[in-house]
This record gives structure tokens, sequence and C-alpha cells, in this order.
């Protein structure tokens, strides 16, 4: 309506798991920062619409400036590490985060607000734990996806949406664990909507 411009609607926390983006056809670099923790690490602070719909690139002059970040670096080395091939320190997949996605919520986070959201939001949802706590661990065995989600949404408090892929084998695994967040970046909320994609109703948790 009249001077409220809403430029999106939600964000989707996204994280991924190390071990199923490795194990797969295209495999994996680690950084040159050395081999990430055994943990899920952070993919992106992606804003999108309640229909389903996302903006991306929504600002060609907010370039991504590693100096605004300089006191982030060193936990966005641990917590945001890039996995894709060829190695890099992690600058790369920041920058591509932030233009595709972070320009398009620059009117309520800046380059710092949007990276320090992320690490905060991180901090407040200990993925792994929750589900090593159910007796879900990165083991390479199979699980249930309605295990794994109850675990998470019990710890958590909202719902998660897990995304698969599959390794080498062909076998569907858990990749990115999906949450969402308020238009301030700074609560979860429940999804208005979930992403698309199929899991198989057992899904492997690769070990990294
Ligand atoms: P994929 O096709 O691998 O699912 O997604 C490729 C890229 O598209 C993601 O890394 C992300 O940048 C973007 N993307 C995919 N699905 C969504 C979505 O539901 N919302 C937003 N904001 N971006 C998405
Ligand atoms: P999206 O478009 O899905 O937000 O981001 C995926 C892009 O980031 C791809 O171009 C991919 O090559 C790059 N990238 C760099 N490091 C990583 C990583 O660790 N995981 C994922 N999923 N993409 C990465
Ligand atoms: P329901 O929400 O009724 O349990 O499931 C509806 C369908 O969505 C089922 O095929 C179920 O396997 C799938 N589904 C439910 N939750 C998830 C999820 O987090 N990720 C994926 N990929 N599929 C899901």
């Amino acid at each position: 309506g009249l001077c409220v411009s809403q430029d999106f609607d939600f964000f989707y926390f996204v994280q991924q798991w190390p071990g199923s983006y490795c194990d797969t056809k295209q495999s994996c670099c680690y950084p040159t920062t050395g081999k990430p923790a055994a943990d899920f690490g952070i993919h992106g602070l992606w804003p999108n619409y309640r229909d389903g719909k996302y903006p991306q690139n929504c600002d060609s002059k907010n370039l991504f400036d590693p100096d605004k970040i300089a006191d982030l670096r060193s936990s966005m080395q641990k917590k945001w590490p890039t996995l894709a091939c060829p190695s890099g320190n992690g600058v790369g997949f920041w920058t591509h985060e932030w233009e595709k996605h972070g320009t398009c919520s620059e009117s309520v986070l800046d380059q710092h607000g949007y990276f320090q959201a992320a690490l905060v939001l991180q901090k407040q949802v200990n993925l792994l734990q929750a589900l090593t706590s159910a007796g879900i661990n990165p083991d390479g065995r199979s699980y249930s996806l309605s295990n794994i989600k109850s675990a998470l949404q019990e710890t958590v408090g909202f719902t998660p949406w897990i995304e698969c892929n599959t390794d080498t084998s062909g076998n569907s695994q858990l990749y990115q664990i999906y949450l969402c967040v308020d238009t301030t970046g700074k609560n979860l909320i429940e999804c208005p909507v979930f992403p698309k994609g199929k899991c198989g109703s057992q899904i492997e948790f690769p070990s990294f």
C-alpha cells in the first residue's frame, strides 16, 4: 500500500550438510582455510515471496565488499565455508550470496547486518545437536524423514523443510535444512510456503 513498499515477505535461512555436498557426482573442494568442521554450514539467507517466487540480483550497484565484514571474517570462514571447486577462501561464495540474495533485502539489512543476521540465526539453532540428541547421527545410515523433521521441530520450535540430493550411488540424502525468518532477519517464523522437491521416506545422513 501507500508508502509501504514490501520488498519481500520472509527469508529462507538455509544450511547445508557438507557431507552431502561432497559425496555427489559434482564432488567438492575444501576451502583454502582448511577442512570445515563436521557441522551444518550456512548456505544463505534468501528473501522470498509468500507465493513461492523470489527476487534476485536486486541492486547491481551494491557490490559485495569484504572490508565491510572484516570483523566477521573468521566466524564466516568457520560457519559459512565454501565447498565449491576450485578451492576458495569464501569470498566468492559470499559475493554470490550477497549480490543474488542479500541485495534484495538491503532495505532492512546492510551488508554487515545481513551476514551478521545469518551468523546469529545459526547460533540460535544448533541443527546437528538437535539431530544427534534424537539419535540421528551423520554415520552414513538412513533415517526416516519424519523422525528427522520431528527432532528439528521439537528443538527449534518451527517446522523445517528438508532438501535432499543424491550421492554417487543414487541414494537420497539429507542435503539442506530450510527454516523461515521474518523480514527483520531476526526471528524464526513458521514458513508461509515450503520449497518444492522430493526426498525418500528414508534418507541417508552421510558422514563428513
Ligand atoms: P536449486 O535449483 O539448486 O534448488 O537452487 C539454485 C539456487 O536458486 C539456490 O542456490 C538459490 O540461490 C536459488 N533458490 C532456489 N530455490 C529458492 C527459493 O525458494 N527461494 C530463494 N530465494 N532462492 C531460491
Ligand atoms: P545459490 O545460487 O544456490 O544461492 O548458490 C550457489 C552458488 O554458490 C553456486 O554458484 C555455487 O557454485 C556457489 N557455491 C560456492 N560455495 C558453495 C557451497 O559451499 N555450497 C553451495 N551450495 N554453493 C556454493
Ligand atoms: P506431509 O506434509 O503430508 O507429511 O507430506 C506430504 C509430502 O511431502 C510427502 O510426500 C512427504 O514425503 C513430503 N515432505 C514432507 N516434508 C518434507 C520435507 O521436509 N522435505 C521434502 N523434500 N519433502 C517433504
